[in-house]
């Protein structure tokens, strides 16, 4: 063997990458880990801090076993790792009544068995006296959920690779890859060619550059996240205050408690669809963006609606049913991919990871992956 050959090359070493390097490198495989930028960087779709961590979930009860997996995984690798990653504060889905988010959560709840509580408004805001609802609003609240931190989540999977003899080289994008006639595959980057018996394609955003296939179903939107001054930070503290998803007339936002940064965390609209090319330098966040956050903050939490500390843009690749495609490339299944995306992704990553080892493995999961494979969009 060669010192440019291994068992498996990951591109993209982000939230899935890091995770799956991590879950192939522990099987004693040699893994090749190729990144774009710096590890941790603050171009892709995982930077930010933190990460919403939900059990109950809307999007639909497939994800809820996946869920369940990572959220064992997001305990044990921080313990392996000897980070904090997952942090367990508690979710809240707030929506009108009968508007149908709270309602599937509460299914999802229900079809597996998740501790869980309806609220309505005065419960809410008896509860949590950070937010200022319209009448109307209930709410779904489920113990378990929390948020990952996210920079520090790829940290641990990749420093736990490395501790199992993964390299990980950085600033080095795939050009391209191709399939070999002995059924394995061979990767050019700018400084070398590399062999594989499997690749595992992870590249966020840049995935149809891979993946050819996923160009008529994915593309890549921009979003905003901004963290701003709160008047009364006591009542945003972890430990009072849960991540929460709120559905509003102005769109979909999501929230954090304070967490290494003095400023209250809000993302969204979740479901804005601002189209973006990954290859632009720009991760400006969009003035129209940034101008929804502030009025969500200004109506519904007053006392966190200060002026913004940091703005920062970010972009994720969707699809047009916002589920994930975990799959193999059409006709070669030695190299397999998970665009886990549609704004909903990271929670999975450290479940994904080890999807992405067993199908590289095996060509099989655990779970029922029929809902999220890319012969669906056939048709
Ligand atoms: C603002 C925002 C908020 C979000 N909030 C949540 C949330 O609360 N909860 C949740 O579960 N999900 C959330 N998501 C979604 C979640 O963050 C994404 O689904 C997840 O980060 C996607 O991980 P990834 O590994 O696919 O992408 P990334 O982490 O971006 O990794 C892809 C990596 O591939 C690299 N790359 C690209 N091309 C190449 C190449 N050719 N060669 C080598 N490397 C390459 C990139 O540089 C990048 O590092 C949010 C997303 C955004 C943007």
């Amino acid at each position: 063997m060669t010192s440019n050959s291994y068992d498996v090359i990951v591109a993209g070493v982000g939230a899935m990458g890091s995770a799956a390097c991590w879950h192939l490198a522990q099987r004693g495989l040699r893994v090749l880990g190729l990144e774009r930028f710096d590890l941790g960087h603050g171009m892709g779709s995982s930077h930010g801090l933190t990460r919403i961590i939900r059990l109950a979930y809307f999007e639909g009860s497939k994800y809820v076993p996946i869920v369940q997996r990572a959220h064992e995984l997001w305990q044990k690798t921080g313990e392996q790792a000897g980070l904090k990653l997952l942090h367990v504060t508690g979710s809240l889905d707030l929506a009108p009544a009968g508007s149908g988010q709270v309602e599937s959560s509460l299914q999802s709840c229900l079809d597996h068995g998740l501790e869980h509580e309806q609220l309505d408004g005065q419960e809410i805001a008896r509860r949590f006296p950070g937010f200022s609802l319209p009448s109307g609003h209930i709410g779904l609240w489920q113990p378990g959920g929390g948020f990952v931190a996210s920079e520090k989540a790829i940290f641990a999977h990749v420093g736990l690779a490395q501790s199992r003899g993964a390299e990980i080289r950085t600033n080095e994008p795939m050009l391209d890859w191709s399939p070999t006639a002995d059924g394995g595959v061979t990767v050019r980057t700018a400084r070398g060619t590399y062999s594989a018996g499997r690749l595992v394609i992870t590249s966020g955003g840049w995935i149809t550059d891979a993946v050819p296939a996923l160009a008529r179903t994915v593309t890549t939107v921009r979003q905003a996240i901004g963290w701003f001054t709160t008047r009364k930070p006591e009542l945003y503290r972890e430990g009072v205050f849960p991540v929460f998803i709120l559905t509003v007339e102005e769109g979909n936002f999501y929230g954090f408690p304070l967490y290494e940064h003095p400023g209250f965390k809000l993302g969204g609209p979740h479901f804005g669809r601002e189209p973006m090319d990954p290859r632009e330098d720009d991760r400006t966040p969009s003035p129209r963006q940034v101008e929804l956050i502030r009025a969500c903050l200004a109506r519904y939490l007053p006392d966190a609606a200060g002026e913004p500390l940091t703005l920062k843009g970010c972009l994720y690749s969707v699809t047009p049913d916002e589920d994930f495609i975990i799959d193999s490339v059409p006709g070669v299944p030695q190299a397999v991919f998970a665009s886990c995306c549609s704004g909903h992704g990271f929670k999975f990553a450290s479940a994904i990871g080890e999807i992405l080892a067993d199908l590289s493995d095996s060509g099989r999961s655990r779970f029922d992956l029929a809902p999220f494979s890319l012969a669906r969009f056939a048709a």
